[in-house]
Order: structure tokens, then C-alpha cells, then sequence
């Protein structure tokens, strides 16, 4: 297929993908990712355990993670950990489909069905790997895929690699969405599967998707709707299963997605659905089949946290962590979720507002092009439920005074 009909390169989808700069050399291109302050290297950070961490031999309060409950550290998985490490090992030994399908794998899916209030669940070893296992495997060149235009690179690249017509919507635009769907229908053969992609939370920004208002679009066009809860799974919704519980929605979504790596404190990726998606899934879904099965000791450690975060506990935790937010009024519009973006506009007022940071003592990162749009580099500051108070009020402190030397804009 020549680049001119492929649909997928003539979209204004390739947001968040570094262009094809035609270099000549590794080193060329080194050079010039530099040049454009948008470097990165790994740092090593060791938790120091209370939201602290050690870099470059500096203790720094973390103010950068998705742990937003504290279960990264929690004793009651830890412990549950440890229990399934003696009762499964620590190796699955192969894909769920050869002989990896622990018991502890189909008692995780089992409760997060039961969270979602789907038919079925399904694990994959991590958030990414959801994503590219259901897009691929739901959707092919016959088919349209409608994307928010702030979607997590993970649904972009899976978009893309499906092979269907990509369509990008602005963001929580739904006049533009709904009119997208519409000439869809209009062109295209009635079977065409259309699938509308959304996040929940947005992980860069902290804002919530209108989802009452696109599950009626996608019932007026028949189409199936994909949200993302990577950021609202154990954070929003009266037991922690999301925005789409918070708007009694539940039944009401195609795909649920969310990822055990954020306020589960593990790891791992699910998709809560239908039994038939499902199905298709464990036939079709290539991260899924060709993938060792994640560690049955995670899943069952897993368990123990989906438990947590539907008990009174994490119902406690949950009202905690808008008590931490609100501690941040003034400083940043008020909203429900913990991801608080601090917008800047250069890369490199941002990388200097993040080293001022670390210079106080906060690891704050900074946040550029291609994780968000050009000139929209920002501070990325997210708050869990077991911050200290004393160190959201010091970092208050820290944002006014970048307020004050006009590195906000
Ligand atoms: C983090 C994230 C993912 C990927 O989840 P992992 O489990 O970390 O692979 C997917 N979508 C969104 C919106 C995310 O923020």
C-alpha cells in the first residue's frame, strides 16, 4: 500500500509520534532531540518508602507517581504478594492459552468483572498490552476508529496498527465527534464496525470525558465505545471501578480498559467487556496469545488489591484523596482527579521549572511533546491519599512561587 491511500498517514492521528526527520545517522539524530530540550534519559530513583525517593543521592517528596491510594506500599499486598509467590511460584511458565492460565489469573478476572459489572474480564500483562491486543483484534481496513485527540499513545499506536480508517476528534469535542460519526455512516457500507476511543481521566491533563453524552452517540450510530480508565479505576465511583460508575454508566460501556499499575500499586492490564468480546479476545488478541501470562503471584496479589479498593478501606482512601486536592485550591482549577497539570509552554521553561523543583526538594516532572501537544509543556504534579499534608502545603508554596516568577502561564 503506497503512503498516498493509506489513510492511517494522511490522518492528523500521528499526534505524539516524533515526525521522520530523514537523518542520516543515529548520532544526527541524537543531536537533534537534544536540540529541541526534548532529551530523556533514565534516572535511577529508590523509594524511600512515605512518598519519598532517593535521586542522584537527594531525598525528593514524589510528587510524580500514579499511586494515587498508596497501594505501591500497602502491608495487606505485600503480604498477599508473598502468599502467592508460595502458592504459585513466581514464573507462569508460558502463555495463558499453552499452560500459564493460573487459578489466581481467572479468580483476578473474575472480581474485576464483578467491579465493571461486565459478563466477563480479561488480563493482560500490562495497560499497553490491552491496547494493542483489542484494537487489532476488534477492528481491520473495513473499519473506523474515532479517537479523542489527547488519547494515550498506547491507543494511537493501536489504532494505527489495526489497519482501519483513523479519525481524530478535538478533545471532549463532541459536536465534532457526532458530526465525524455521521459522515462515517453516510460513506461507508452499513456493516463498517465504528469504534469510538476515549479516556476516562486524561492522564496529562486530569480532565473527565463526557461519557453519558457519547454512549448516546455511539447507540444513535451504532457504534461500540472504548474507554480508557487507566486514571479513574480505583479513584472515582463509589467503589473504585471509575468514571463510568460515578455516571451510573457501567453497563452502558463496549470496553472497559484500565491497568493494575497505577492505583492498584501493581501491575498488569485488563479489558471488562461482554462474554463474545471476550472470546474474540482470547482468539484474536496477539499480546495476549504470543505473551507469557503475567506472574500468577501478581495476579493474586492483584485480587487483594481489587478487594481493597472496593472495601470501606478504599472508600476512605478515595475521600482522603479529594481531601489532599482541595489542599491545592487556588493553585489549580478545581477538579475530582488527583493529575494536576501546571501548564508552561517551552520545553525549556519547563525542564527548569522541574530542576527549581527538585532544587526544593519535589519531583515534579516536566512533560513534553510527543506525551503532550506542542508548547504545552507542563509540570505534571499528581497526589495520592497518603500524602502528608505538611508536604502538599510546601509544594503549594513551591507553585506560587513559580506563579510569581511567571514560569505559569
Ligand atoms: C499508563 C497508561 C496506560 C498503560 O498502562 P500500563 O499498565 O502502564 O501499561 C494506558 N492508558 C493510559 C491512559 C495510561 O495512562
Amino acid at each position: 500500500m503506497t503512503k498516498e491511500k493509506n489513510p492511517n498517514f494522511d490522518s492528523p492521528c500521528p499526534i505524539r509520534l516524533l515526525p521522520w526527520l530523514g537523518m542520516s545517522s543515529i548520532a544526527e539524530q541524537l543531536t537533534h532531540i537534544r536540540e529541541q530540550g526534548l532529551w530523556r534519559e533514565l534516572v535511577a530513583t529508590s523509594p524511600l518508602g512515605e512518598h519519598k525517593i532517593e535521586r542522584n543521592s537527594k531525598t525528593l517528596w514524589n510528587f510524580a507517581s500514579n499511586d494515587y491510594l498508596g497501594l505501591a506500599s500497602h502491608p495487606a499486598i505485600r503480604e498477599a504478594l508473598i502468599d502467592g509467590l508460595s502458592r504459585f511460584g513466581h514464573g507462569a511458565g508460558a502463555s495463558r492459552l499453552i499452560c500459564g492460565s493460573s487459578p489466581a489469573h481467572h479468580a483476578l478476572e473474575e472480581k474485576i468483572a464483578a467491579c465493571k459489572g461486565t459478563d466477563r474480564a480479561l488480563l493482560f500483562s500490562s495497560g499497553f498490552a490491552v491496547a494493542i491486543g483489542t484494537i487489532p483484534a476488534l477492528l481491520g481496513k473495513d473499519d473506523v476508529v474515532i479517537l479523542d485527540k489527547l488519547s494515550h499513545a498506547c491507543l494511537i499506536d493501536a489504532a494505527r496498527l489495526s489497519g482501519a480508517t483513523v479519525r481524530v476528534f478535538p478533545h471532549n469535542d463532541l459536536t465534532k465527534l457526532e458530526k465525524i460519526l455521521r459522515s462515517v455512516r453516510e460513506k461507508y457500507p452499513s456493516q463498517t464496525r465504528i469504534l469510538i476511543i476515549t479516556e476516562s481521566v486524561f492522564s496529562m491533563d486530569g480532565d473527565t470525558a463526557p461519557l453519558a453524552e457519547m454512549v448516546e452517540l455511539k447507540e444513535q450510530f451504532g457504534a461500540l465505545l472504548l474507554v480508557d480508565e487507566a486514571h479513574g479505576f480505583g479513584v472515582l465511583g463509589d467503589t473504585g471501578a471509575g468514571l463510568s460508575e460515578s455516571l451510573g454508566l457501567r453497563g452502558k460501556i463496549d470496553l472497559q480498559m484500565g491497568t493494575l499499575s497505577k492505583a492498584a500499586g501493581l501491575a498488569g492490564g485488563f479489558l471488562a467487556a461482554s462474554g463474545e468480546i471476550i472470546d474474540l479476545l482470547v482468539n484474536r488478541a496477539r499480546s495476549l496469545i504470543y505473551s507469557t501470562a503475567p506472574p500468577p503471584a501478581l495476579a493474586w496479589a492483584a485480587c487483594r488489591a481489587v478487594d481493597l479498593i472496593g472495601s470501606a478501606e478504599g472508600r476512605t482512601l478515595r475521600s482522603d484523596l479529594q481531601k489532599k486536592i482541595r489542599l491545592l485550591t487556588g493553585i489549580t482549577k478545581p477538579h475530582a482527579s488527583p493529575i494536576i497539570p501546571l501548564i508552561i509552554g517551552s520545553n525549556e521553561n519547563a525542564l527548569q521549572a522541574a530542576k527549581n523543583m527538585a532544587n526544593a526538594g519535589f519531583l515534579v516532572p516536566a512533560i513534553r511533546y510527543p506525551t503532550v501537544p506542542k508548547n504545552s509543556a507542563r509540570l505534571r504534579l499528581s497526589l495520592s491519599a497518603t500524602h502528608p499534608d505538611e508536604a502538599i502545603l510546601a509544594l503549594r508554596d513551591q507553585i506560587s512561587l513559580l506563579q510569581a516568577t511567571n514560569f505559569l502561564s
